[in-house]
């Protein structure tokens, strides 16, 4: 492998300070990819102090603005060139099929793209001022170390959605990509490198979460933490970074409703139900997991869902008829068929899928079927809990109201989506449904320009779009005034 598999600190490759490292498994066969650095909290360390004394220097922040956008478009141009090599390495290490990553690595360079164009155009704001003879503006400055966090199923989209912002506003950061998905990060701190991003600007440690991230989450010289993972981990993040009251993006996880109604086009519906949940075998945030289906096209819809999952074509991301890969991990495929066993437990049925594949070919893979349950309700745990595999819960509903009130029964907020023809009723759901996003005759269109993040406990502040950037700004109000005179009041 072409790959520098290092850590990069201060702009230098280095090892784990001490010495410790990690297989890479490849979670289609199980085989060895690559041997990273094992970093801990003292690589973590010297990476913050790094980020910090390179932000206090005041050289990067005070760059002039159009400069860096052109480093981050570069970025983008390097993703551009290497886009095969990036698409191949993100396949290999997360199993999604090749074509899938080659359109991760379009909209990642998109995303570079997208805050390279704006990095210039905040020049801060006049405001009005009570005072005659007087100047009152506000500006925006970086916010200064950014600890970022990533999860291991969109690895280097992900981590575009922060380094991106980050390096276009003056910041310095430390990215911990995670443990088990770090290749195209690394690679990608090799495009950073090469595109003339300064030492000690943007710096990558490579590790575990109750170690590296928790190091990043309480150190006093992080002054923000980007963090997108799980529910559980951002409240221990959340409850770490009080100690200094970092600034914090946390962007947690769904169980996201897709209402089908009645009037919807059929075909397109069906269709768009899947794609919503199946892509990277429903390893995704905003998978649309939960359908909420109403009753009288009930067991039509259905049918049609079981029908064409029944043909879907497993294997390597790399053949091109594979339509899923595997899930990521052992342990991850452990906890989906538990989750599959409990909706058994708790009554829902089973309408396809249930158990790992019986195909020879398949067995050394984590692969786990298409799975649809029926007669489910909100009561049960599997429409509750996220699954984060390829598993579709579906209920029925009779009227709108039922449909908004089952859609927004849920601790999360993340995204939602209503299939109709009917553009009016669609817009009386919308604005009732309590999701960051929610898709009209759509699901899960991301795109740089729109913000994402979650209501409820999906999360806290937006990434992408003009607010992703604002994360990574502090706003500073200055008065000045131009003709100073005594006050006389003491
Ligand atoms: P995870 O929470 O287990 O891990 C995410 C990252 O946090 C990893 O890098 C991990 O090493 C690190 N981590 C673990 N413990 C930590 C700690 N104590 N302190 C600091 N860092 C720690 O999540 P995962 O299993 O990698 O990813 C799946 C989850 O991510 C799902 O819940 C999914 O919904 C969520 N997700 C959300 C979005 C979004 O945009 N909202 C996008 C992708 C994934």
């Amino acid at each position: 492998m072409g790959l520098k598999q290092q850590q990069y600190i201060n702009g230098e490759w280095t090892n784990a300070i001490s010495g410790n490292t990690r297989e890479i498994i490849n979670p289609y066969n199980q085989e060895v990819i690559a041997t990273v650095p094992e970093g801990d909290e003292e690589d973590a360390k010297a990476a913050i102090v790094a980020a910090r004394e390179t932000f206090d220097s005041g050289e990067w922040a005070t760059t002039p603005a159009t400069e860096r956008g052109s480093i981050v478009r570069k970025i983008a141009e390097l993703i551009e060139r290497d886009r095969e090599e990036l698409a191949r390495l993100e396949s290999l290490d997360t199993g999604k099929t090749v074509e899938e990553s080659r359109g991760d690595m379009d909209d990642i360079a998109g995303v570079f793209r997208y805050y390279a164009e704006i990095a210039d155009k905040d020049g801060g704001e006049l405001i009005d001022s009570p005072v005659p003879n007087s100047i009152s503006r506000v500006v925006h400055e970086p916010v200064g170390v950014c600890g970022q966090i990533t999860p291991w199923n969109y690895p280097l989209l992900q981590a575009s959605w922060k380094l991106a912002p980050a390096l276009a506003t003056g910041n310095t950061l430390i990215m911990k990509p995670s443990e088990i998905t770090p290749l195209t990060t690394i690679k990608v701190f090799e495009l950073i490198e090469e595109a003339g991003v300064p030492a000690g600007v943007a710096n990558l440690v490579l590790g575990s979460g109750n170690t590296v991230g928790a190091e990043l989450s309480s150190n006093t010289n992080v002054d923000l933490i980007s963090f997108t993972g799980g529910i559980v981990t951002g409240k221990k993040i959340m409850q770490a970074a009080s100690v200094n009251v970092k600034k914090l993006a946390l962007e947690l996880g769904g169980k996201n409703p897709n209402i089908i109604f009645t009037d919807a086009d059929f075909e397109t519906a069906v269709d768009q139900a899947l794609n919503g949940v199946f892509f990277h075998a429903g390893q995704i945030c905003s998978a649309g997991t939960r359908l909420i289906v109403e009753e009288s096209i009930h067991d039509e819809f259905v049918s049609a869902l079981v029908e064409r999952v029944k043909n879907f074509k497993l294997g390597s991301g790399f053949d091109e008829d594979t339509q899923m890969g595997p899930l990521i991990s052992a342990e991850h495929l452990a906890k989906v068929e538990q989750y599959v066993e409990t909706g058994r437990k708790e009554g829902a049925t089973l309408a396809v899928g249930g158990s790992r594949p019986e195909d020879p070919e398949l067995q050394k893979g984590f692969f786990y079927l298409p799975t649809i349950f029926t007669d489910c309700t909100t009561d049960m745990s599997i429409v509750q809990d996220e699954a984060f595999g390829p598993v579709i819960t579906v209920e029925k509903f009779r009227t709108e109201e039922e449909a908004v009130k089952l859609a927004n029964d849920s601790i999360y907020g993340l995204a939602g989506g209503v299939w109709t023809s009917d553009i009016v009723k669609a817009e009386r759901c919308v604005a009732k449904m309590r999701m960051g996003t929610v898709w009209i005759n759509e699901f899960n269109l991301y795109f740089p320009h729109a913000p994402w993040g979650g209501f409820k406990q999906s999360g806290i502040g937006r990434e992408l779009g003009r607010l992703g950037m604002e994360e990574y700004t502090e706003t500073k109000h200055i008065f000045q005034n131009l003709q100073p005179e005594p006050i006389n009041w003491f």
